[in-house]
């Protein structure tokens, strides 16, 4: 277990003394250290594998976590091992917590999309709020979230009108989800840490349960996060956290690179181990990167080195448009793959944005290249997906009119504004959820009674439903609503084409038998997990690390770099290497461009063996032909380490060469 590891990295996972802090570059073996380390205290220190809990960013980076843990240790002995992302750690805590918190069981958990569109609601009611209104009013609750800092506390800190109204905004949103009893992304890190920092006695229950702690890519944690292990820690000081400040990438999201140094503050006998040898990389890969970040400030200094070999040139390739950067690149993988015998898995493609990822589709569709995105538009974004959730949330959550609105009309029942306004009104006064107040309408309300009988129906069958998940297997019973409402019908009037209405239904299918897997392995763990659970972890995209679990085969893998993080790949394209895309414009406005600089060190750092760029002289952008600059990042590069292609020669280099043939000519007139 042991031997593969360098001097410095068993230092790191025999070191049980005291909280510890392993701070190294890319790719020099600080995930494999918390891997090995979490076998290390199971096996040779005793410790109970339910009593270590190793927390990271993303369920790709939990998975593979896990796999490579799962390697060390199997069966009866990592029994109960959390291994997780923060949010899933901060759901667990809340499902076994909700009543201390003053939420019923089965409470909602409320994605993007959701919260959007309940901060739409509330901001209609008093003026047009436009997507951007919104998304920086949900932009500011989610930072006040991240730092702990109450509605009340944010009309205090609030400098602008904008941040005032999104204050205003805020109280509201946060009353609405206790009514709904619903909780946010957010709400996952925050109430864990409200819960453990008010109640020394929940405090002391959660910290018997875990007894030594890891944090992969802690230089990614926000406030709350930071919180959340230290209160579940406490006195114990059993952790043993891995990081590198290069690599800090979501400051937009509430991240604190500083935790790096708060972690020294807070616990004075913090040790810490730096790891120096790379064992991903190439040598001009790793040369590349460390020229590249050597532009940014260090508060550590870090050397990085590697054996791997010098390997092939970094190449940069100049495409007309992004049309031919597409093609340029999935034609490449299609001629590697069959040249070098490479498999389609060993190829990635990183990009700054999503909407990067449309032409590569496209083009590997054309060429039936197979490929995977991850964290792009998820199933859960899909239509089908949403109408269902929308159902099942109903079904252990009645309180949630969000979910309500959405599927009350769908399929149609011929409910309409008006009839739904006055349930609203009536519901609102009574202070219950909309399908509570489908039970209590009467004519009293003004309403007919034929649409009376419409709700009285809806909300009668629906309960039906509930009981029958209760007292059958709840799969089966969520199979005989979905066949009650006959949504296959739904689908194939509202598709395009009859393939179409099946591929939808199919994904149906798969969302249930996610939520019977996930349900069947939440019972391994805890005897007293409920479909509630099940459905809680789903929305949390569970399902999305499920489906890439079994999915295994060999695919192309397009991700953003963001996500990206963590992970290694043989082959790796970093395409749109331009101005404004990477560094991103908005980054370049508010002068972040330290960020993004370690966003191109995460993606430079993926690569195994070749790593190549590209960026396009054109890009439509809001239906126009925008002529693009060569990211900034393409020169701060080691220019001899670089192979360009598709570059007329470099402008200086072409006028010097110029200047010089014009200075020869003019010597040999002069007979010299
Ligand atoms: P990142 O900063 O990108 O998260 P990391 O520091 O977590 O990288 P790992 O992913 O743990 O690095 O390791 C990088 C690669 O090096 C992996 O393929 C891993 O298996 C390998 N590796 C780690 N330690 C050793 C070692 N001592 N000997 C050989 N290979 C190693
Ligand atoms: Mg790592």
């Amino acid at each position: 277990m042991l031997s593969r590891l360098n001097d410095r990295q068993h230092e790191a996972v025999k070191y049980i003394g005291g909280p510890l802090l392993v701070l190294a570059g890319a790719g020099s073996g600080k995930t494999s250290v918390i891997t090995t380390k979490i076998a290390y205290l199971i096996k040779e220190c005793g410790i109970k594998a339910a009593k270590i809990a190793a927390v990271t960013f993303t369920n790709k980076a939990a998975r593979e976590m896990k796999e490579r843990v799962g390697n060390l240790v199997q069966g009866k002995e990592a029994r109960g091992l959390t291994i997780s992302t923060f949010h899933n750690l901060g759901l667990t805590i809340i499902r076994k917590e909700h009543r201390v918190l003053g939420y019923k069981a089965g409470f909602s958990l409320f994605d993007d999309q959701d919260t959007k569109s309940l901060i739409k609601d509330l901001m209609h009611k008093d003026f047009q709020a436009d997507a951007e209104v919104i998304g920086w009013v949900q932009h500011l609750i989610s930072g006040w979230k991240n730092d702990l800092i109450e509605p009340e506390q944010a009309m205090g800190l609030a400098q602008d009108d904008k941040e005032t109204l999104a204050a205003v905004v805020y109280r509201e949103y946060d009353r609405h989800l206790q009514a709904y009893n619903a909780v946010d992304f957010d709400d996952l890190i925050r109430l864990p840490v409200r819960l453990l920092r008010d109640h020394p006695e929940v405090l002391e229950r959660w910290q018997n349960r875990i007894h030594y702690m890891l944090v992969d890519e802690y230089q990614d944690t926000n406030i709350s996060q930071y919180l959340l292990v230290k209160l579940l820690i406490g006195h114990r000081s059993n952790l043993t956290v891995v990081g590198d400040d290069d690599q800090s990438i979501y400051a937009w999201r509430g991240a604190r690179p500083e935790n790096l140094i708060t972690l020294g503050q807070d616990f004075p006998s913090l040790k810490i181990v730096k790891l120096e040898q790379n064992y991903r990389s190439t040598e001009l890969i790793l040369r590349a990167a460390n020229t590249l970040i050597a532009n940014n400030p260090h508060v550590y200094e870090k050397t990085l080195w590697s054996e791997m070999g010098g390997g092939d040139k970094i190449r940069v390739v100049s495409c007309r448009n992004e049309d031919a950067e597409a093609e340029r690149v999935v034609s490449e993988i299609l001629t590697r793959r069959i040249k070098d015998n490479d498999k389609y898995k060993d190829f990635a493609v990183l990009y700054r944005g999503n909407h990067q990822a449309r032409l590569l589709e496209i083009k590997l569709q054309a060429f039936q290249v197979p490929y995977k995105i991850s964290g792009g538009t998820s199933f859960f974004s899909r239509h089908e997906i949403k109408d269902i959730m929308g159902y099942l949330r109903l079904l252990v959550n009645p309180e949630d009119d969000n979910a309500f609105l959405r599927v009350i009309n769908m399929p149609r029942r011929e409910i309409g504004p008006s009839t739904l306004e006055k349930l609203g009104n009536y519901a609102n006064q009574r202070h219950i959820s909309l399908f509570n107040a489908c039970a209590e309408l009467g004519l009293e309300q003004h309403l007919s009674e034929k649409q009376i009988d419409k709700l009285r129906r809806f909300n009668h069958w629906l309960q039906q439903t509930i009981q029958r998940c209760t007292q059958e297997d709840p799969i089966l019973a969520i199979r005989q609503m979905i066949q009650d409402i006959d949504y296959e019908a739904w689908l194939h009037q509202n598709s395009s084409s009859p393939q179409v209405a099946e591929k939808r239904m199919g994904n149906v299918w798969i969302l249930l038998e996610s939520l019977r897997d996930t349900l069947t392995r939440l019972e391994e763990d805890d005897d007293s997990a409920t479909i509630e659970d099940a459905i809680a972890r789903l929305v949390l995209r569970d399902m999305l690390e499920q489906q890439e679990k079994e999915d295994d085969s060999d695919r192309v893998q397009l991700m953003t770099l963001h996500s990206a993080k963590g992970l290694e790949f043989p082959h790796v394209y970093i395409i749109g290497m331009e101005e404004d895309l990477l560094p991103h414009r908005n980054s370049v406005d508010e002068g972040n461009i330290e960020e993004e600089r370690r966003l191109a060190y995460v993606g430079i750092t993926r690569a195994r063996k070749t790593l190549a760029m590209t960026f396009a002289s054109q890009r439509k952008q809001f239906g126009e032909m925008l002529n693009c600059t060569p990211s900034r990042f393409l020169d701060e590069l080691p220019e001899a380490d670089l192979e360009w292609e598709g570059r007329e020669t470099q402008p200086d280099e072409a006028k010097r060469a110029r200047g010089h043939a014009a200075l020869e000519s003019l010597k040999k007139m002069l007979g010299g």
